[in-house]
């Protein structure tokens, strides 16, 4: 099966949940599922290639899940870019609007050797804003982002525009 037929199999659209008027995109049955979990990592690393990426960045919370599990795939470390409050030293951070709210993301200062190439993942791309606030706190921090994958791309909420010029890459595009 194709890559984005398999993700779309294994998505359940979950009306008004965190709000009312949101269709949330729960992934949780593709990572319960062992072969369908190990085909998205490997078809986000394929397309990446293991070469492009010294670490991998992963977005709270659902983005850690498959950051840990590229990082682990292709012998590379893991960094999470959290909510606030989490990380114990010295961070960057940045606020910014949600789909749905208001949130501020962090990474450790000294997350990243200077010119290290990072990888950023998350599950969902919606409006963009938590790509935009991460990719900008990635290079902040000193990195330089490689790439940037979701498993799933919601294209009518337009977060590819926002993010012009970066390299955005979804398993699945809806
Ligand atoms: P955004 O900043 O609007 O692109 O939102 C992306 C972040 O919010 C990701 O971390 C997603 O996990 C989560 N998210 C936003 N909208 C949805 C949705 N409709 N279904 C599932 N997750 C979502």
């Amino acid at each position: 099966m194709e890559i984005a037929d398999l993700v779309a199999s294994k998505v359940l659209d979950v009306p008004d949940f965190p709000k009312p008027g949101i269709m949330f995109k729960d992934l949780m049955p593709l990572f319960a599922d062992g072969p369908s979990f190990a085909a998205a990592v490997d078809a986000i690393v394929a397309e990446q290639g293991a070469d492009s990426f010294d670490v991998v960045a992963g977005i709270e919370a659902r983005g850690f899940v498959i950051a840990a599990a590229i990082a682990y795939a292709t012998g590379k470390g893991v960094v999470p870019v959290r909510k606030a409050g989490k990380l114990p030293r010295t961070t960057v951070a940045a606020t910014y609007a949600l789909e749905y709210g208001e949130a501020t993301l962090e990474v450790h200062a000294d997350a990243f050797m200077a010119g290290e190439r990072v990888l950023v993942v998350d599950d969902v791309l919606a409006t963009g804003g938590t790509a935009e606030a991460t990719l900008s706190l990635v290079e902040r921090a000193g990195g330089l982002v490689s790439g940037f994958s979701v498993v799933l791309e919601l294209s009518f909420l337009k977060g590819r525009e926002r993010l012009t010029g970066r390299p955005v890459h979804a398993l699945l595009t809806v």
